[in-house]
């Protein structure tokens, strides 16, 4: 059982909250222009990751508020939980560990050159626009 710390709340029992799939999936800037392959993949091809995983969650029976969380699928600890709008947060033991087999350990953003963080920053996006179209489908699929 985990103990989930609400950004609003603060920790609570697992049961209160549901899952809401991986974080940071950006929607697309103009979805008209995919292809039908491309649309589905957007819609139903997630990462499935060994190791930590921004995903996000929902407090369904407390402040029914989302936000994000950093968890490693191995081991269930919960790294950091942070809200919605908000980048994913670098690890220190990752970074470090990342910097140990580099030769310029003094390099940052290791984690920034993933391909799903780029989008979550879309330019083209209102801040305001990114979160009811991101959490919308999922929400729904999830009750
Ligand atoms: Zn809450």
């Amino acid at each position: 059982m985990l103990l989930i710390s609400c950004p609003n709340c603060g920790p609570r029992d697992e049961t209160e909250f549901h899952y809401g799939g991986q974080a940071h999936v950006a929607y697309p800037e103009s979805p008209n222009d995919l292809t039908d392959r491309e649309w589905a993949e957007y819609l139903f091809y997630r990462e499935n990751t060994k190791g930590t995983f921004a995903e996000r969650w929902v407090h369904s029976t407390g402040c029914r508020q989302w936000f994000n969380m950093l968890r490693d699928t191995v081991t269930y600890e919960i790294h950091s939980i942070y809200g919605m709008g908000q980048p994913r947060p670098e690890l220190q033991a990752s970074a470090a560990s990342a910097g140990a087999s580099k030769s310029d350990p003094t390099q940052p953003g290791e984690f920034t050159q993933s391909g799903d963080f780029g989008q979550a920053s879309a330019p083209g996006l209102a801040p305001g626009a990114t979160a009811p179209t991101a959490t919308t489908p999922i929400s729904s699929e999830g009750v």
